[in-house]
């Protein structure tokens, strides 16, 4: 935009699971889950550009996207622009908007990279223009956007149930090491919740007891979550994606107190007590082409 000053800029930070387990499917088809998620301090960088609109004429306001990763679509299919859209009609903005995405989060990941963007142009539309919408009224427009928009919104380590729509705030949790790797494949979340239904069907899944997570978290025993981890997605992808257990393995071989594939994958993460361990692990990854460089993350979690 060359050396204009954006409107506001904003980041937008990626989520991993700490727990997944899905617990029922609805005649709908969508599956009821349990999850924690938390923040970390990976984000894309959101630059609103608002320009006035010139002579009133009371046209509907034009949003443009440009963004930095030639995977993600720069017209009215990308979140963001969804996310401005929504309240430019219900507000009836007549100025126009440009959306720059410099987009750090590995697209398709299961880092909730799409819904994250969506939820700061929300939260940023609203202060910007002076909107008045809370958080709690942000987060029933976000709902309409996608399932983890609402998180995203919220920020810091949550607890989701149903399909999304129960949301309860856990508290700051202590800081680990994260270790975060994204190999360098594609998984559909659609895809990898049909294969889970069918490995479902033969049985013997094991379900991370999400619970217990929660309660362990509300507790402030926040030395135990490495113990609890679990994403019952796993059962789906590591057969057909086997470098997701080479990754976790790699992990846990370098010191990690746990790891586990985020979201329907492939990212994997690690969480690491010690700061020279992990960086051994990240080295290790790289060194043996596991993960190309530019998709391994070493970071923390971003609590409100
Ligand atoms: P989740 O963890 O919520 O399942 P994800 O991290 O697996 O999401 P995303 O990175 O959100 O996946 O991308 C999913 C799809 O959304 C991709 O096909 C991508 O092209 C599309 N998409 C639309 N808008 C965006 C955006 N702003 N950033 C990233 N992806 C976007």
């Amino acid at each position: 935009m060359g050396n204009r000053e954006p409107s506001l800029e904003l980041r937008a930070y990626a989520k991993i699971n700490l727990g997944l387990d899905i617990t029922g499917k609805r005649e709908d088809g969508y599956h009821d889950l349990k999850t924690i998620m938390q923040q970390i301090d990976l984000y894309d960088t959101i630059r609103l550009y608002a320009e006035a609109e010139s002579g009133g004429s009371g046209e509907k306001g034009q949003i443009l996207i440009s963004c930095s990763d030639s995977l993600v679509p720069s017209d009215e299919r990308n979140l963001a622009y969804k996310a401005a859209r929504f309240l430019f009609d219900e507000f009836e903005i007549t100025d126009s908007l440009l959306i720059e995405i410099d987009k750090a989060i590995p697209v398709s990941a299961g880092l909730a990279g799409g819904s994250t963007d969506a939820a700061a142009v929300l939260m940023g539309v609203n202060d910007h223009f002076g909107l008045g919408l809370s958080r709690e009224e942000l987060i029933s427009r976000g709902v309409k956007l996608g399932a983890d928009v609402p998180f995203c919104i919220m920020g810091g380590t949550a607890y989701a149930g149903g399909v999304g729509e129960e949301l309860v705030p856990l508290g700051a949790m202590d800081d680990y090491i994260v270790l975060v790797a994204v190999p360098d494949t594609r998984v559909s979340t659609k895809w990898a919740y049909n294969a889970y239904d069918e490995m479902a069907a033969n049985g013997n899944i094991r379900h991370p007891d999400i619970d217990q997570m929660r309660a362990a978290i509300e507790m402030e025993d926040f030395g135990c979550i490495p113990e609890f981890l679990g994403n019952v997605l796993e059962y789906a992808t590591i057969p057909e994606y086997p470098i997701i257990s080479k990754v976790k393995n790699t992990m846990m071989q370098n010191g990690a107190a746990g790891a586990l594939m985020s979201g329907s994958g492939p990212s994997v993460y690690g969480l690491f007590m010690d700061e020279d361990k992990a960086a051994k692990a990240y080295d290790v990854l790289d060194m043996f082409d596991l993960v190309p460089e530019e998709r391994i993350f070493l970071t923390g979690f971003h609590n409100q």
